[in-house]
């Protein structure tokens, strides 16, 4: 894909540049991190962030972080990618084409960040604000050449081992074409089932599942309240041990407000995530062994602030499309392996550092 590129390689070589550097190797096996925690906004440029740092009053936990990147988006086959081939490139380090999950290309398995932790023994949790087999958690336990198989990804889940997860997409679990009853499924395999969010901070067992909406959560307007900070929260208190953990948490309806071109319901998903960002980076500085990063899976709606007040906490907004654009997106380090972040680098580059820093 990068040698497809040729206005990009040609726009380098215009100012004199030599050949872009080799990408730094990440041959170690020695973990630098125990643990990490990859946050992901999806949908979130640098328009969405800014316009959730003027929703919050000018200010955000994100900037506390000391190692900012840049990542290229483009998937296999499109310049512009979807959610699919963008957590498929960072669950699983290839770039794919548009829609597929944790699949290569060619439609092959690639392993995940997931299964390749949980092989070395670390747990692993997932909290998301979609169902929970929505594109971009389902790229890192899913393996299925369309995202709209969500039964068959649904079914995946129950094969993948995860120690978490907490989201919506209940209804591809219990009511289901093939009549097959997938909560049953779950608790026969050791899960503690929570279907009401309310009743996420009991759940006393090894194992959890929480579904608990039908599909998605609802908006952060809507009234969906602390619950994904509060979730990751709870992940934080259950997945730490001794051979570590991998969490992926995401704030999936930031995409949402933008394909909308909803630009006050954008800020409030993205200040929204960035609780979730300030609580990663409280458990961080007090472990002392946890790399947190956060990023996109890409920009949604070519968003573009042209006016608004600091004071009133308010932005003027346009978007340029009512789909993604093929923007680069920013990465944010903090913790053990942060350093390797800086720069501008492929999304695949992202599992890279991940598996390096953890050892994989
Ligand atoms: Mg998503
Ligand atoms: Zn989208």
């Amino acid at each position: 894909m990068r040698r497809a590129l040729p206005v990009v390689l040609g726009g380098l070589l215009l100012f004199g540049f030599q050949a872009p550097l080799a990408a730094p190797a990440f041959a170690g096996t020695r973990p630098l991190a125990r643990n990490v925690i990859l946050v992901i906004g999806d949908g979130m440029g640098l328009s969405q962030l800014t316009s959730g740092l003027v929703a919050a009053g000018g200010a955000l936990a994100v900037e506390s972080f000391p190692v900012v990147g840049l990542a290229k988006t483009f998937s296999s086959d499109r310049l512009v990618t979807d959610s699919a081939a963008a957590a498929t490139a960072m669950a699983c380090g290839v770039k794919t084409r548009n829609g597929a999950i944790g699949v290569d290309a060619r439609g092959g398995r690639v392993a995940s960040l997931v299964e390749l932790a949980r092989q070395r023994g670390l747990k692993t949790g997932l909290v998301v604000t979609s169902s929970i087999t929505h594109a971009t958690p389902a790229a890192f336990y899913a393996h299925q050449s369309s995202r709209k198989n969500e039964e068959a990804i649904a079914t995946d889940l129950l094969a993948s081992g995860l120690d978490l997860f907490i989201g919506g997409g209940r209804r591809f679990f219990d009511r289901r074409c093939d009549g097959v009853d997938l909560l049953a499924g779950l608790e026969t395999a050791g899960y503690e089932l929570v279907t009401d969010p309310r009743g996420l901070a009991a759940a006393k067992g090894a194992r959890l599942a929480g579904l608990v909406a039908d599909e998605d959560l609802p908006t952060i307007t809507e009234g969906r309240g602390s619950y994904l900070p509060d979730a990751v929260t709870l992940a934080l208190a259950r997945l730490p041990g001794p051979k570590g953990f991998f969490l992926m948490a995401e704030g999936s309806q930031i995409d949402y407000g933008a394909h909308d071109q909803d630009a006050p319901r954008t800020a409030a998903e993205v200040v929204d995530l960035d609780q979730v960002v300030a609580r990663a980076l409280a458990f961080a500085r007090s472990d002392q062994r946890t790399l947190v990063v956060v990023t996109a899976d890409h920009e949604t709606g070519g968003f573009a602030l042209t006016a608004g007040s600091l004071e009133k906490s308010t932005v003027d907004a346009k978007f340029a499309t009512k789909d993604h654009s093929a923007t680069m997106v920013p990465v944010f380090a903090f913790g053990p392996g942060a350093a390797t972040f800086a720069g501008i680098y492929e999304n695949t580059g992202i599992f890279d550092r991940i598996r390096s820093a953890l050892g994989l």
